[in-house]
């Protein structure tokens, strides 16, 4: 099937109790055994699995052309499990522009339990390189990054990673799978914070680990996930679901709105810089050329001025909301220094931008008198 009929169709079928059509939500936390003891249905108890979240794995597996998925309560606790099923020792290569959550449990959480971090530049392939050693089981990578979108090369840091022996993990929530296929591209897992675009309409937190092959890497994320319990309630899986019946054409919309946006200020004079794959004078535009199948919702203005005067922009926006997360219906326009904190790499002058389903004239408007 293709993917838009994936999204309406992966993890749904019709329930044959009720010949109901959209599915039911089962917050059941116990399942009833047989006389003998067995649970045919597979259910025992909710931590372990329950049918909602069994339907959201489905769908996810099935989206990204995958053979298994293990739902989480947040994209973090997603991340952590990955990194748990790692051992003391062993080394890390992940971005020096990861999501700041991730960087952060590699050097708070993770460091303390024994496992090493090198953060690089995953555009700088020769640093790549250099930062693979012998005791490297893991290199992580997320494109488009945050906060300037910079695109890593999927298929020539997964070779790299693989002629070091380590397992080649994506964090595909920007693009999703609807533009961007990392297991076409070599990768062995991608991770999600549905929270995003899959989820689609701001209204849950949830994460995912998805698994190329049933090994036994993933088989220990899945024990983690039943062990560590830090899985998403029957009602945030069915939320999930319904948001990824619609992400194909979401995505394109997203996609279509932020090329608009991202060329308005190109041109606007008061702009310093536009960060946004889809426009040719990104750096990164031809390889996600090659590997996006169009651009994405989100874009970050640099605009000219300090700090001060990208806060006084972002006061003036009516339609945009000024809030972090992205991948709503609604645009969101967040000054990303300040939620960072101290020590952020990210300009003081730049405003992200994630890009909703309004009319793009209404938010070109909106940016205009904003800027002027
Ligand atoms: C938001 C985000 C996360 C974390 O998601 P949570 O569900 O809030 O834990 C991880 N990776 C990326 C790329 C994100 O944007």
């Amino acid at each position: 099937m293709r993917f838009e009929t994936l999204a309406v169709h992966a993890g749904h079928r019709v329930d044959p109790s009720t010949g109901a059509v959209t599915p039911a939500i089962h917050p059941s936390t116990t399942f009833e055994r047989e006389p003998d003891g067995s649970y045919p249905r597979g259910f025992l108890y909710a931590r372990n699995a329950n049918p909602n979240r069994n339907a959201l794995e489905e769908c996810l597996a099935a989206l990204e052309g995958g053979e298994a998925a293990a739902a989480f309560a947040s994209a973090s606790a997603a991340t952590s499990a990955v990194f748990l099923a790692l051992e003391p020792g062993d080394h890390v290569v992940a971005p020096v522009d990861a999501y700041h959550g991730t960087c952060r449990l590699l050097r708070d959480t993770f460091s303390r339990w024994g496992l090493e971090a090198t953060f690089v530049d995953m555009t700088d392939v020769a640093a790549v390189r250099r930062a693979v050693k012998p005791s490297t089981k893991l290199v992580w990578v997320e494109t488009p990054s945050n906060p300037l979108w910079k695109v890593t090369d999927i298929a020539v840091i997964c070779e790299i990673a693989r002629a070091g022996g380590a397992r080649f993990v994506c964090d595909n929530t920007t693009a999703t799978p609807a533009l961007q296929s990392p297991f076409r591209l070599g990768a062995d897992l991608i991770v999600h914070a549905t929270t995003k675009f899959l989820g689609g309409h701001g209204d849950v937190i949830g994460g995912a680990v998805v698994t190329r092959t049933r090994d036994p890497f993933f088989e220990k994320v899945r024990a983690i996930q039943a062990a560590g319990g830090a899985v998403p309630s029957p009602f945030d899986c069915w939320l999930v679901l319904r948001g990824v019946r619609t992400l194909p054409y979401r995505m394109r919309a997203h996609s279509e709105n932020a090329l608009r946006v991202a060329a308005f200020l190109a041109r606007h004079p008061g702009v310093e810089a536009v960060h946004y794959p889809g426009l040719p004078s990104h750096p990164g535009h031809d390889i996600a050329r090659r590997q996006m199948a169009q651009f994405g919702g989100m874009a970050s203005v640099q605009v000219k001025g300090d700090r001060d005067r990208a806060l006084a922009v972002a006061a003036k926006v009516r339609v945009f909301t000024r809030a972090t997360s992205f991948g709503g219906t609604e645009s969101l326009l967040e000054h990303r220094a300040s939620i960072e904190g101290p020590g952020t790499r990210t300009p003081e002058n730049l405003l992200r931008l994630s890009i909703g389903l309004e009319n793009t004239d209404d938010l070109i408007e909106d940016l205009d008198q904003a800027l002027a």
